[in-house]
């Protein structure tokens, strides 16, 4: 299918180009040390990750240890409520092991390193859903692990920090500035810098310096070539619409990368938290402007002095100032539409599926699922395919408090 003159017959062996730009966005904005090592990682990834001894080994561990293929749920009493004319349909990443999406690109990243003969993984993690599933895998393969996270978010998220440590990774508290995300991504480039030539960054989404980006989408991309399949087999024929939630975009790209070549709309779905004023919401790719941080260019949310905007949602996996930089080039080209729902849409959403299908899903992919709810209004037939990205299990305490049991 050719879209705004791009042939998305060959899209995947063309984009990122060599240099690891997806048009104007994406590249390498590190220190030459890191460069190198960045540039060892992308070379491995061709060799390695292209061969099949490794695309069997991965296939492999996502049927017996993952539990792929993730099952697609036809969500009916949803539907009906909706009206009954649209048919709503959900990919169930939330019945991947672990509970959700990230633990796909962890076993891919895990898989390489151990190829590349690194003896560890570094990370940082902001609410520790990555840490979580890095150190899953990194238990998995037999590899160190180190996870580095802000002293304010170890107390937050003692639960996740428990799992963590029981997995046998490290948590590495850092206690410097406001201690929390962004310093935690400071020290754990800073640790790598000094570690790499035994050591391999595993970043949780489809954002950072190139081969990153890419890896990661290609790594998420089961999920849109399991869906799309499992949909056709299904019903017979294309969703009209699929729609994923939109933090660093990972298991949005993952989605996506199943129905690009299709005549199907693409829908990614942004937090618009408590409103759009800067500081309330994290709808980068709606509010933000081109610029460059953590290492890519990308669209992001800058404040007066151009430096990384506060950003809020009610969805702590969303909250991140910028978006991967394939997601900033398919708004840009027109093939991917984004928009956004606010934290109240976002806890009916996530209230709705539980009480109607019976599946609690996480705070981030209630946006999806938000979104789809609206954009029934919007149709008169046709379907719709949600990105379930994960369940809702780390949340029900945090919704309780907050928001009270709704009906
Ligand atoms: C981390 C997370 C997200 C956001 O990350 P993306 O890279 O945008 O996919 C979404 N959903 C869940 C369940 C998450 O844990």
């Amino acid at each position: 299918m050719v879209f705004n003159n791009i042939d998305f017959d060959t899209y995947f062996s063309r984009y990122p180009d060599k240099d690891g730009y997806f048009g104007r966005y994406g590249g390498v904005y590190i220190d030459d040390k890191l460069k190198a090592a960045m540039a060892e990682i992308t070379e491995a990834y061709f060799s390695i990750a292209q061969s099949r001894r490794f695309i069997a080994e991965l296939r492999r561990i996502r049927e017996e240890f993952q539990g792929r293929p993730t099952p697609v749920t036809h969500l009916e009493r949803l539907s009906n409520a909706l009206g009954g004319t649209v048919q709503l349909y959900a990919k169930r990443e939330d019945l991947n092991h672990t509970g959700a999406h990230k633990l796909n690109h962890c076993m891919g990243e895990a898989l390489l390193a151990k190829y590349m003969g690194k003896k560890k993984v570094i990370a940082e993690t902001g609410a520790g859903q990555h840490g979580v599933a890095l150190a899953t895998a990194a238990a998995y393969f037999g590899l160190e692990c180190d996870i580095y996270m802000g002293a304010v978010d170890i107390k937050k998220q003692a639960p996740n920090v428990a799992r963590m440590k029981i997995l046998g990774a490290n948590v590495i508290e850092v206690t410097h500035g406001l201690q929390t995300l962004k310093e935690a991504v400071d020290a754990a480039f800073e640790a790598y810098s000094k570690e790499y030539k035994d050591a391999i960054y595993c970043i949780g989404s489809v954002m950072g310096p190139h081969p990153f980006p890419m890896m990661v989408r290609d790594f998420q991309s089961v999920v849109g070539f399991e869906a799309r399949e499992q949909f056709t087999k299904m019903t017979g024929h294309l969703p009209d619409a699929v729609v994923a939630c939109v933090g660093g975009g990972s298991n949005a790209a993952g989605l996506f990368s199943g129905f690009l070549n299709d005549p199907v709309r693409i829908i990614g779905v942004e937090p618009l938290g408590r409103g759009p004023k800067l500081g309330d919401h994290a709808a980068s790719l709606k509010y933000g402007t081109e610029g460059v941080m953590h290492g890519f260019n990308s669209i992001m949310l800058k404040d007066e002095n151009g430096d990384p905007a506060p950003v809020y949602s009610v969805a702590s996996g969303l909250d991140y100032p910028s978006s991967g930089p394939e997601h900033a080039f398919w708004r840009d080209i027109g093939r991917v539409e984004y928009d956004v729902v606010d934290d109240e849409e976002t806890i009916d959403a996530f209230y709705k599926l539980s009480r109607l299908e019976g599946i609690i899903p996480a705070i981030e992919s209630s946006h999806a699922v938000a979104y789809a709810m609206k954009l029934v209004k919007t149709m008169d037939h046709g379907s719709i395919l949600i990105n379930l990205s994960g369940r809702g299990d780390k949340d029900m305490d945090f919704v309780i408090e907050k928001y009270g049991i709704r009906e």
